[in-house]
């Protein structure tokens, strides 16, 4: 979205020719909204042991309060509603949009696989830098669901991969950055749980989709959770549950599915636009109830 990449929080050229004193004593009417490098930008007061959160992934060295955070978040989201009628959807990237497997862990009669990687777009192989030689297999659908959320959506990554496997994942999912830009939120960032304090916008305009609803403990009802990829069969997985084939066709596969899902929310949550109140629009209960009334479809209830 335009305005997490435009929302610039550096001093304006004007002032920068002044370069303004840094402050040693402590300011007192001052709360440190924005904190860049250990110094207030408000008051250029250093400011140590701060309590804020780090946004080094989309700037460096910034850091906010929390009620900075909470202002940020809505005007980027409410203009993000407003100017471009878009919301924001974090990705997850292992088994959601790829599966990714040791070349060691290969079955025998999958082997050939690695000789088709020049040949084929949708696989990469890697090792440099990492400790074992890998593939990264794209789920069928993905740059097509991409292109269609971006239409709808701002997209964010958020991965408890590496940063340096993220961006090989990215190199083959957005090789010229359209569609995240720096918003790609990895183990670097986020080492414990995931949270959309990490996502600078409002949690009422967040839909997530991830394989995994555990890593998200506090942000479920944020949460499409999509159907397990996985292209490979890896032997070490003996529950009954891996061996389930899920249909990845284009036409009917879960990107496919997740995508016609998000279309319902981006219609509904826009529609009637003009009588809404941007204070009390939510897409959370929106996703409940399109989740109950598409499981009534799927049961033949309706
Ligand atoms: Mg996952
Ligand atoms: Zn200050």
């Amino acid at each position: 979205m335009s305005l997490v990449e435009n929302l610039s929080l550096e001093p304006q050229p004007k002032r920068r020719k002044i370069d303004p004193e840094v402050k040693e004593s402590p300011s007192r009417n001052c709360s440190h909204w924005f904190v860049r490098n250990k110094v207030c930008a408000s008051c250029n007061t250093i400011v140590d042991n701060y309590q804020g959160r780090s946004f080094d992934y989309l700037y460096t060295g910034i850091q906010m309060s929390n009620e900075a955070l909470g202002f940020t978040k809505r005007l980027i989201s409410q203009t993000s509603w407003l100017e471009d009628k878009k919301l924001h959807l974090v990705l997850d990237l292992d088994h959601t949009l790829v599966h990714t497997i040791k070349v060691s862990q290969l079955s025998e009669s999958e082997k050939y696989i690695t000789e088709e990687v020049e040949s084929r777009k949708d696989l990469r192989r890697f090792n440099t830098g990492f400790p074992e030689e890998s593939l990264i297999k794209l789920r069928s659908f993905v740059h097509q669901f991409l292109k269609e959320c971006n239409e709808m959506f701002s997209l964010y990554v958020y991965t408890k991969g590496g940063y340096d496997y993220a961006q090989l994942v990215l190199e083959m999912i957005d090789p010229d950055k359209i569609y995240f830009g720096n918003r790609v939120i990895t183990r670097r960032e986020s080492p414990g749980f995931k949270t959309l304090d990490l996502v600078l916008a409002d949690e009422r305009g967040i839909v997530v989709v991830d394989d995994k609803s555990s890593v998200w403990p506090h942000d479920k009802k944020n949460l499409l959770q999509i159907a397990r990829y996985k292209y490979f069969g890896d032997q070490s997985c003996l529950l009954s549950e891996c061996k389930k084939k899920i249909d990845e066709s284009d036409e009917k596969g879960p990107l496919n599915t997740a995508l016609r899902f998000l279309m319902d929310v981006h219609e509904e949550f826009f529609c009637d636009w003009s009588r809404k109140d941007l204070d009390s629009v939510d897409v959370r209960p929106l996703l409940k109830e399109i989740s109950l009334r598409w499981k009534r479809k799927a049961d033949g209830v309706v």
